[in-house]
């Protein structure tokens, strides 16, 4: 296991031990925004199948050179975590930490499996992903569809971006009042975003320069 391994793993593990606890104050205090997210990846779903589903199949898939998950250590939020668990079955959740605790010989994401990625919910930097070659062919032929993807990465904000309060904010700070920690937090330890959250007046400066 690698490092990026074990930090996915820890950041897992957390989620897993405390989500029988959790898993009400989430869906009770969140409620409007988890709908609202999950509104938005429906929305984003259809687009990319709509817009781009022929274009990724032939340039990457069936030539088996798809860029967003040739990468081995995508980035992922704590909340993503979390989202995915709140959607996916124990025995889905051992796919993955099973996946997570095998070596990584291959130049491919660890989450990837034969079948495609095992996150039910992918992590929003993959949904968002779209490699150059694809937005030019798609984009170039309808300017309509450009406007809609940057309205889609201007309502992904609301929910990642800390100059407000935002959804996968809440969803650390939940974790962090009982107890957790993970490096996956960065809305809550990265110092860039502490300082976003900072000038938002969202944290005292002590918190950005604390680094908690
Ligand atoms: S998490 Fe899933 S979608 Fe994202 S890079 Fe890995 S396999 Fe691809």
């Amino acid at each position: 296991m690698n490092s990026y391994q074990k930090e996915q793993l820890e950041a897992l593990q957390t989620v897993r031990c405390h989500m029988a606890d959790l898993r009400d104050e989430l869906l009770v205090k969140l409620q409007s925004p988890l709908e609202e997210y999950f509104l938005f990846r429906k929305q984003t779903d259809k687009f990319l199948s709509d817009y781009f589903s022929t274009i990724c199949s032939l340039s990457c898939y069936q030539n088996r050179l798809s860029a967003c998950c040739s990468k081995d250590g995508i980035i992922t939020f704590f909340a993503d975590v979390v989202i995915n668990c709140l959607k996916t079955t124990e025995a889905e959740i051992d796919q993955i930490e099973a996946l997570l605790k095998k070596p990584n010989d291959g130049f491919k994401c660890i989450y990837l499996a034969p079948e495609g990625c095992v996150w039910l919910v992918k992590p929003i930097v993959c949904q968002m992903f779209l490699c150059d070659k694809a937005q030019e062919e798609a984009f170039s032929k309808n300017t309509r569809v450009y406007e809609q993807w940057e309205a889609f990465k201007k309502k992904q904000k609301d929910f990642t971006w800390p100059d407000k309060i935002v959804l996968f904010d809440r969803i650390e700070s939940i974790f962090i009042a009982a107890g957790c920690s993970s490096t996956l937090m960065y809305l809550n330890k990265s110092p860039g975003l502490l300082r976003i959250k900072h000038q938002a007046g969202l944290i005292e400066i002590n918190k950005v320069e604390g680094n908690v």
